[in-house]
């Protein structure tokens, strides 16, 4: 057991190792934060050094016995902060390594365009997030890769039956799930999802990748690869970030597939830059208290709309009945219910509309997982690009709106909610 990360027996928690994993303070003259090492490129001690670098961080050459990095060369290839902050999500996703990347949409296009090719399928869960689904639909369509979407709300039957369509299309090489689903928030079983892609891929075929989109919940209610996903992705830009003020995303799985990602991020350039990833390390220390606080405040908030005579209805998956079947997938999967969701209200656009200028405290903003309450409209914005008519099959209403719950007092939340209901 290794000694960074146990203590005899006892594993360190991720939240503790936040503020110490991978930085010692002897090399930085004892300081106690990591510095900012603010470079574009490092100095070689000797041309061999240099040559060696090069060989290792291509795959020409294997690391050397107990070494975890190539060393260092240029900052799109690497740099201190960025594998300490690399180090640190891999912790929290318990996955062997990780990559962090400019975006969360940096993050899913990197791996997207690693793993396919001209030709192949790639099927995903709808909705999705409206970048992911311009992605997978249009801009893909360039290089003959094509996207099979099926609505999360069908579950494995529905990605059973997508898969079907899509390999009478072409090869399948990766299966996209985002759990819960942004903003519907519904959840997807992502064991039964795994066992049914081993289950049908043929002896000698190569079974399709599954990747997890897990920005909505992050690590805290939900780790992707301990329930047999092979990739977990985040926009570091949400909870991880935390504070509404940088972009990132991330990837993390095994060295193998890892090792493939990071050869194109390296090459298209989609690598963090080193500030962010200062200050989403710096983030990452705050990470279990800000989103234990905004889940026990969406908690409160939540059940203060379900009650409200105005609100159609509330899809937050704290209020899963036992009975429905992915009451189940919850308590296997998820160990909260995070604190962005959605709710209808009784009317339509122009109701939404009128609630959503009407917040006071809220700010009508997209974006989610900072500590400031955000508010906005799916259907006409981070969604808008969804048809009408698929928006109606997947329950993407003009009567519903988006809240990601921050950091602020509860209470005034809900009175400012409460408030702004009456415009309706
Ligand atoms: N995935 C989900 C679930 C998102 O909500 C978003 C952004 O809203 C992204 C990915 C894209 O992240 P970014 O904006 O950091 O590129």
């Amino acid at each position: 057991m290794s000694s960074d990360t146990h203590i005899g027996n006892h594993r360190l928690a991720p939240e503790t190792q936040m503020m110490r994993y991978g930085y010692d303070p002897a090399l930085s003259e004892g300081s106690v934060k990591c510095p900012q090492f603010q470079t574009s490129t490092f100095v070689f001690k000797s041309a061999q050094e240099g040559k060696d670098f090069f060989n290792r961080q291509s795959g020409r050459e294997p690391l050397p016995e107990g070494e975890n990095s190539a060393g260092l060369i240029y900052s799109r290839f690497n740099n201190p902060v960025l594998e300490i902050l690399e180090g640190r999500i891999a912790l929290w996703d318990e996955a062997e390594e990780c990559l962090v990347m400019g975006s969360g949409m940096a993050a899913i296009s990197t791996t997207l365009l690693t793993l396919s090719k001209p030709g192949d399928v790639i099927v995903y869960t709808e909705p999705v997030y409206g970048g992911t689904d311009t992605l997978i639909n249009s801009l893909l369509a360039q290089f003959q890769i094509r996207g099979v979407g099926f609505s999360s709300g069908e579950g494995v039957e529905g990605l059973g039956n997508a898969l079907v369509t899509a390999r009478k299309l072409g090869h399948v090489p990766i299966v996209h799930i985002e759990t819960p689903d942004n903003p519907c928030n519904t959840l997807f079983d992502i064991e039964a999802a795994a066992g049914l892609l081993k289950e049908i891929t043929a002896q000698r075929e190569r079974r399709p990748i599954l990747m997890v989109d897990n920005t909505m919940f992050g690590p805290l209610f939900q780790q992707p690869l301990k329930h047999g996903a092979d990739l977990c992705l985040y926009s570091l830009t949400k909870y991880m970030g935390g504070h509404s003020d940088v972009l990132g995303g991330s990837c993390s799985g095994n060295h193998e597939l890892i090792s493939r990602i990071r050869s194109f991020r390296n090459t298209l350039g989609t690598t963090m830059d080193p500030n962010t990833a200062w200050m989403i390390m710096r983030s990452l220390e705050t990470l279990k208290i800000r989103m234990q606080a905004s889940a026990a405040s969406a908690a409160r908030i939540a059940r203060y709309l379900l009650e409200h005579p105005m609100v159609e209805s509330v899809n937050y998956t704290g209020f899963i009945e036992p009975g429905n079947p992915l009451h189940d997938v919850y308590a296997r999967q998820c160990s909260g219910s995070g604190s962005t969701f959605s709710f209808n209200v009784k009317g339509d656009e122009a109701a939404a509309f009128r609630v959503l200028d009407a917040m006071k405290v809220a700010m009508l903003a997209v974006s989610l997982g900072g500590n400031e309450t955000l508010v906005q409209h799916p259907a006409s914005m981070t969604h808008s690009g969804v048809s009408m008519e698929r928006r109606q099959q997947i329950g993407l209403y003009d009567s519903l709106i988006r809240i990601s719950v921050g950091l602020e007092n509860p209470d005034d939340i809900i009175a400012d909610l409460a408030q702004a209901l009456e415009a309706i």
